[in-house]
């Protein structure tokens, strides 16, 4: 679930960005559509309680993130909250080069503070289709298969949100839906709420096509108007 109202968010040293109310239930999609520029990164950012809005209140998988919410006593419970609750799958994928897949994985447990479990890091593996590229390195991968891994470390704790960033951004037309059907597929087995950031056209039109069973939700962030 997530839920916004009035939300806004001012850069020290940059635009002042407001943002629609949203009411997404458990388990529902919300695109998140508008030009470069206009702020959807910085609102995933709000969403994932990475940056503290300035105005107005958001709640995010029970958990109130907003201006004025005092309840983050600290840092780590905020890093706690975010490791058990939201899967991001960002634009540029984040897996380090050094690791194999299987490591890149294990990290995500380990920085979530859970033990090592190699069981769930298969079965994420597997449910993504890449169970068999545990031992490579990012390089070794193709573009796709690295969004895979990428995705099935976005869910290897099990999230009640994924937020996704332009996770069509450098994909052509069927990799673009391959990607997006496997968003979804991914976020439906969780039971977890999909946010999608996205100033690509082809997104919209694959959910009014593909979501006659689920709650769609769709704001239009604009450009912020010095
Ligand atoms: P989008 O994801 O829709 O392209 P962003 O959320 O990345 O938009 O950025 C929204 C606006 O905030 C842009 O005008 C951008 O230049 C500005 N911005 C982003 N990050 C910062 C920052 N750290 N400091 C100042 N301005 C920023
Ligand atoms: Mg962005």
């Amino acid at each position: 679930m997530i839920r916004t109202r009035q939300l806004a968010y001012r850069y020290r040293q940059g635009p002042a960005l407001s943002f629609p109310d949203v009411e997404v239930p458990q388990g529902g999609v919300l695109l998140l559509a508008g030009p470069s520029g206009a702020g959807k990164s910085t609102w995933l950012a709000l969403a994932a309680g990475l940056v503290r809005a300035t105005e107005g209140q958001i709640e995010v998988a029970g958990q109130a993130l907003g201006s004025d919410v005092s309840s983050f006593k600290s840092g780590a419970a905020l890093d706690a909250w975010r490791a058990r609750a939201v899967g991001f799958l960002p634009q540029k994928l984040h897996l380090s080069t050094a690791l194999t897949v299987q490591q890149n994985l294990a990290m995500a447990q380990w920085a979530a503070g859970q033990a090592p479990d190699d069981q769930r890091i298969s079965a994420a593996l597997t449910a993504l289709g890449v169970q068999d590229l545990a031992g490579r390195k990012p390089a070794q991968l193709s573009g796709g298969q690295a969004q895979r891994v990428a995705l099935a470390r976005a869910v290897l704790l099990q999230p009640k949100v994924i937020l996704a960033d332009e996770p069509t951004a450098s994909l052509d037309d069927d990799a673009a839906a391959v990607s997006l059907a496997l968003l979804q597929s991914t976020a439906a087995r969780e039971g977890a709420t999909l946010a999608i950031a996205t100033h690509d056209a082809r997104v919209g039109r694959h959910f009014a096509e593909n979501s006659s069973q689920i709650s769609l939700q769709r704001i239009q962030i604009m450009r912020h108007q010095l």
